[in-house]
């Protein structure tokens, strides 16, 4: 009998086989060609394929894949640690490598309870997150994540934290407009932590723009200014959700620098390895790690995966790549490009509300009424639709919605590789107009 064994994420749903990648290209068993219009989960950012990785995989695999963390140290290791350190910007200059981004923001969330236990804090053991923020699946990061559609199943097992308004100008939870409303939506993390108590909180945590649950959300100006402040008047340490914009993605090594603030601790992952590999890091600033050197010597977590050779090797390969290529630059004026083009097709699209994001993180959001910015009805599924379209023509687009109906808007992301050419952006384009015209032909 011809039986599924795999857990699918819609079971019994029909997924292509993969049979191969190259470039911004995968092809399926028929080698039907799709173009990677979202690099996966917004992951493989230098695209398939690519021989240096390979390489450098294969290079590390004959040496040793794997050692334990608490017996050996490796050389890629160490060099991962080290290359990190040196483009990220201020004093991030230490690593802790795990394997996904909800072990990276979970271990973000200890280290900054720990920070303060070690200088004999034990109170302050609460992070503050935001609505429509998604920071991981497993238990402590999805206590964090306000992405109402993945929490709801596990509501009661959560822990209850507490939570400000996300930056959504396009709707403003206070129905109030930039400038005149003096970013509200900052000053109210200066309101949640008077009222939770300034020593119950260990740090606030951020996606500096919105990825899973908005599309690529970006805040207005003075927004992370202001939120820096109010956590540095209260001793809250400002940890930034870098897994889905990090190394390059928005057009700067890291998202937070669009703005002048500093994060204490940066979770990444996706991009780092650009798929290659599992692995995901906490990126810890001097002033964090001081009081843990001079206390306990030791940071409690850590997986068995953690900081194996092959992944920190095809890491190191992947950064080694992406300096050569100089692909955060590029990020920044392709992302340009398709941004400007999106914006033009949301010009004569009667569903196309808004078109944001920075460097190659870009998103649409979907409305039926582009002045009254309503969005569809949720069993309509819009963004899903869109989804389904795009891959029957053979492009990939994420669907970004965290799924509070007439709260949070419909969505998709469109986040190619970084290495895509202007000619592939071009034919990622059509195929998305054709699909939009499509859609709004039957919407009548
Ligand atoms: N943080 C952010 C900002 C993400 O976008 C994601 C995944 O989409 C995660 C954390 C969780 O990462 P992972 O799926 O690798 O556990």
């Amino acid at each position: 009998m011809n039986r599924d064994h795999l857990i699918k994420p819609i079971l019994e749903a029909d997924y292509p086989m993969v049979k191969y990648g190259k470039g911004v290209y995968l092809y399926d068993q028929d080698n039907k060609k799709y173009i990677d219009g979202s690099s996966g989960a917004v992951t493989a950012s230098i695209g398939h394929g690519v021989q240096e990785i390979i390489n450098a995989m294969n290079e590390q695999a004959k040496k040793v894949s794997f050692v334990y963390r608490s017996q050996f140290t490796s050389e890629p290791a160490e060099a991962l640690a080290k290359k990190l350190s040196e483009i990220m910007p201020g004093d991030l200059n230490w690593s802790f490598f795990v394997n996904s981004g909800s072990e990276a923001t979970e271990t973000a969330m200890k280290i900054a309870i720990q920070y303060w236990q070690e200088q004999g804090v034990y109170t302050k053991t609460k992070v503050i997150s935001r609505w429509m923020s998604y920071h991981g699946i497993t238990m402590g990061a999805l206590s964090m994540s306000g992405h109402v559609a993945r929490r709801e199943r596990f509501v009661s097992l959560l822990d209850d934290l507490p939570s400000v308004s996300a930056p959504y100008c396009y709707r403003c939870p206070f129905n109030l407009t930039y400038p005149s409303c003096d970013l509200l939506c900052a000053s109210e993390l200066e309101r949640v932590i008077q009222r939770t108590g300034e020593d119950k909180i260990a740090a606030f945590i951020a996606e500096p723009i919105v990825g899973a649950s908005a599309a690529a959300l970006v805040p207005p100006a003075g927004y992370y200014e202001k939120i820096k402040t109010i956590c540095d008047r209260y001793n809250v340490l400002f940890i930034a959700d870098e897994v889905m914009t990090g190394i390059g993605r928005t057009g700067k090594m890291l998202a937070i620098e669009h703005w002048e603030v500093q994060p204490d601790i940066v979770a990444l992952g996706k991009g780092m390895s650009a798929g290659y590999t599992p692995i995901a890091a906490t990126l810890v600033s001097d002033r964090i790690m001081d009081p843990i050197l001079k206390g306990s010597k030791s940071i409690m977590s850590g997986h068995t995966y953690s900081a194996n050779p092959l992944s920190t090797a095809v890491a190191l390969a992947v950064l080694e790549f992406i300096e050569k290529h100089q692909l955060v630059d590029v990020a920044a004026d392709t992302g340009k490009y398709l941004k400007e083009k999106l914006q033009e097709i949301a010009k004569k699209s009667s569903i196309i509300g808004d078109v944001r994001g920075e460097g190659l993180l870009l998103g649409i959001e979907f409305v039926t009424n582009k002045i009254e910015k309503r969005s569809f009805n949720k069993a309509f599924n819009i963004s899903g639709l869109v989804i389904k379209k795009s891959m029957k023509k053979g492009l990939l687009v994420y669907q970004a919605n965290a799924g509070e109906e007439g709260v949070t808007g419909d969505a998709i992301i469109i986040s190619p590789p970084l290495v895509i050419t202007k000619k592939e952006v071009d034919e990622l384009l059509a195929i998305l107009n054709e699909v939009i015209d499509e859609v709004e032909e039957e919407l009548g």
